[in-house]
């Protein structure tokens, strides 16, 4: 089942939150429609808090959400290692969960 959101990257502008390349730029992760697809059940991305956008500062997606601020979760149990944050101590996605803080 997918359901149909607004991008969190560009906030469903559509358009580049970064204007990296242009401020005329389409958002490369909905490609300018400001709608991304999702599969369900899914959860706000606990990596990003559902910005959709890298929480390590590089101007980019979310590795973990591609950015889109949610991601899907089937089986919604908190993963120990990272006790749900997602984070590994070195702030990089963890190993166990990919960064979704779920399992
Ligand atoms: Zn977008
Ligand atoms: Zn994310
Ligand atoms: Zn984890």
């Amino acid at each position: 089942m997918t359901k149909i959101i607004k991008c969190s990257f560009c906030k469903g502008t559509g358009k580049d939150p970064f204007a990296l390349l242009s401020v005329l730029s389409d958002c490369l992760v909905c490609e300018g429609t400001g709608q991304v697809e999702i599969a369900e059940p899914a959860v706000v991305c606990v990596f990003c808090s559902g910005t959709g956008k890298n929480p390590l500062g590089a101007r980019v997606a979310c590795i973990v959400c591609g950015g889109k601020g949610m991601n899907y979760a089937k089986n919604n149990v908190k993963c120990i290692q990272c006790m749900g944050t997602g984070k590994s101590t070195d702030g990089l996605p963890c190993t166990r969960c990919g960064g979704k803080g779920l399992i």
